[in-house]
């Protein structure tokens, strides 16, 4: 064999072979696909006369499919194991790839093919998922600048590779800056409030950097507890001011891995790429693939939220005030203080803490619990497959078998924050759905997560939070590995409209609130007991605790990012901010310090697809807590129903409107009541309810 040959990138195995997998074949898998991809193009672009789907759409189909085959792995490695020449041989393909899309996006015989395909006598005669795929490429072709002159797609051209690398620069900055910063600490008095995990977990960082004591770093799992639980108020300013200034001019590391100029020339650089397709601005690029029709529709849904909530809000934010002042002496409140006091008050309303709950969800228990939810749903067989080939000894191979024992698809489970793993959670495509005759190819996922890491030699126990974050994304897999359609660019979630995308996956995060499920995924570590039901009453109680503070900071995220995309502002050094401030001053309740640079790091939108799009979480929560509210009307357990969302949104992946599949399912338009009943802004609802 030659060793293009033996490239694991290029294998046709069902699965990737990630023990194979080194940094030095990812550049000759690449070239080697896209000069194919190259010939492939130029023999398809000389062809003349009318096209049809076989002739055009399935050959680029194919080409484009063995592309991410070779590429997910790849990218995928760079998030959860990124070493240095990993990293260095993903930024040189990084370009190459970008120029073969924007080349195949702006080639203008294909684009007249697809416009033959899609004008032709043929296309009535074409499935549903093949017009689908073919109206998305016409679609796609425009907005990849196809119909500009010469001189514009070039210049489209260069600021299309230039987004791209700098929205990866922004990404390896937060990483670096997140990772740059330690606190070492060898006084346990400076310890006192943190949860014994938290204490394990900083004790065993610290004796992988050879180090007595403790060692706390920014990522989640060592962050969030200290802010929340840390009595000594000068860690948490130190650890908040490190935190919120990663990657910027401001803070411990000013000026390091600082993401100020990239923001500001990724900004330049879309507004741009809009403006030379026509559009006004980003915001308005930014809707053309989306379910919202305007951003007047955009801005009229956030400010509605905002009517609603900032007064509970506001009455939240007295409530803790209150609290503090009577109970602690405490008098002012610095931003540092507010998740440290909101846990104080919460534990004094119910009683309860996030920690008090872990010993209760052991990673095991959880995850059998959540398959069996799987099977009461929608029938579902989900089994660990045994001597999978992963990446870490850390993560396991699913599969999921339907009702009828037919394999629907595999996914990669990867729990636990470790080193040199980009943080948050999150699904990602392994490999997509597609048939070739009577071939079916099946899904398989990616679902990642930061979880606290085993330690001290136990299983791995989740916060209720944490559980909840697990069936989110399971939701999304579930997306990606139902779907019955056969052609991959409308299979999956491929196609859906992204402010449509979190459907499933915040739909299934409501069931980890149910009592049955509860008695399912619980088991105390050491007694078996499941959790108690009066504990899981306080849970229950405490879970709209602040929540209209916690939807205003959604709000403030969204509207700063969508009125940053759609508010031209000269460019000038301090834009940014101006707009943050903007927002703040009509939305917030809370204000944090001027040090605060909570954008420089807010990688959804300058590292990852979210640009103009963060909204996507309150719209998409609007369509899961309606259809949610169908399940509580017929039995949250009903099969009957958990198929009918199988068939009409699991099913279909990206082959019709997603507002069309939502009124298939509920049997009418979504209405925005059931969130503000679940998300506790409709008080007065929600003591209807409980009544
Ligand atoms: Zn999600």
């Amino acid at each position: 064999m030659t060793a293009i040959e033996k490239n694991p990138l290029l294998s046709t195995g069902r699965l990737p072979a990630f023990s194979e997998i080194r940094p030095e074949h990812t550049e000759p898998a690449l070239d080697y696909l896209l000069s194919e991809a190259r010939t492939t193009v130029e023999v398809l672009s000389e062809s003349k006369g009318e096209h049809h789907w076989d002739s055009l759409a399935k050959p680029l189909e194919d080409l484009d499919e063995r592309l991410s085959r070779a590429w997910s792995p790849i990218s995928h490695l760079h998030a959860v194991a990124d070493t240095t020449q990993l990293r260095e041989a993903y930024n040189t393909c990084l370009p190459k790839l970008s120029e073969h899309i924007v080349e195949l996006t702006q080639n203008e015989r294909l684009f007249e093919g697809y416009t033959s395909i899609a004008n032709g006598a043929q296309f009535g005669t074409l499935s549903q998922a093949q017009q689908k795929s073919v109206q998305n490429a016409v679609r796609d072709f425009k907005l990849a600048g196809v119909e500009l002159d010469a001189a514009r797609k070039r210049r489209f051209k260069s600021v299309a590779a230039r987004l791209s690398e700098l929205s990866s620069k922004f990404t390896e900055n937060v990483l670096d800056a997140t990772q740059g910063w330690k606190k070492h600490i060898t006084n346990p008095e400076e310890l006192s409030g943190l949860p014994s995990s938290t204490r394990e977990l900083a004790r065993d960082i610290a004796k992988r950097e050879g180090l007595d004591g403790w060692v706390f770093t920014l990522e989640a799992p060592c962050y969030v507890p200290v802010i929340t639980y840390a009595d000594d108020a000068a860690l948490r300013y130190e650890m908040y001011e490190a935190s919120t200034t990663r990657s910027s001019d401001q803070g411990p590391d000013a000026g390091h891995w600082d993401n100020s100029d990239v923001i500001d020339e990724i900004l330049t650089l879309r507004h741009e790429k809009a403006t030379l397709l026509g559009f006004n601005n980003f915001a308005e690029f930014s809707l053309a693939t989306k379910m919202a029709r305007n951003t007047d529709e955009v801005l009229t849904f956030l400010n509605n939220l905002v009517r609603r909530a900032k007064p509970v809000a506001e009455s939240d934010l007295d409530e803790l005030k209150q609290y503090v002042a009577e109970f602690h002496a405490v008098e002012h409140l610095d931003a540092w203080d507010i998740p440290y006091y909101s846990e104080k008050l919460r534990e004094h309303c119910y009683q309860i803490t996030q920690e008090e709950l872990r010993p209760y969800f052991p990673i095991d228990r959880v995850l059998d619990g959540l398959f069996v939810v799987a099977n009461h749903l929608f029938g579902l067989t989900i089994k660990r497959v045994p001597g999978a080939d992963v990446w870490n000894p850390q993560v396991d191979l699913y599969s999921i078998h339907d009702a009828d024992g037919e394999l629907r698809g595999e996914f990669y489970l990867d729990l636990y924050a470790r080193p040199h793993k980009r943080g948050g959670a999150w699904m990602g495509e392994c490999v997509a759905r597609k048939r070739d005759g009577d071939e079916v190819q099946t899904p398989v996922a990616f679902v990642v997560c930061n979880f606290t890491p085993p330690v001290g030699g136990k299983p791995a126990q989740l916060t209720h939070d944490e559980v909840s974050t697990l069936f989110h994304e399971f939701g999304h897999a579930l997306h990606h590995i139902l779907t019955l359609v056969d052609y991959s660019s409308v299979a999956g979630i491929n196609g859906v409209a992204w402010d449509a995308v979190e459907l499933p996956s915040q739909l299934m995060e409501n069931w980890c609130w149910e009592p049955q499920t509860i008695a399912l995924i619980s088991s105390h570590q050491e007694t078996g007991e499941t959790l108690p039901a009066a504990l899981f009453e306080r849970a229950l109680k405490a879970r709209n605790f602040q929540a209209g503070m916690k939807m205003i900071r959604q709000l403030e995220f969204a509207l700063f990012d969508f009125r940053l995309h759609l508010e031209e502002l000269p460019r000038h050094d301090g834009r940014v901010q101006e707009i943050l401030a903007r927002v703040r001053r009509d939305v917030a309740v809370v204000h944090p310090p001027s040090f605060n640079r909570f954008a420089h790091s807010f990688s959804h939108i300058f590292g990852g697809g979210y640009a103009a799009g963060y909204y996507s979480y309150l719209w998409s929560e609007v369509l899961s807590c309606d259809a949610f509210s169908l399940f509580e009307e017929t039995g949250v357990f009903e099969r009957k129903t958990g198929l009918n969302f199988l068939r009409s949104v699991l099913e279909q992946g990206g082959t019709r409107d997603a507002m069309d599949l939502f009124i298939e399912f509920r049997g009418r338009e979504p209405s925005i009541e059931a969130l503000l009943r679940y998300s506790g802004i409709n008080r007065e609802a929600n003591r209807e309810r409980d009544a």
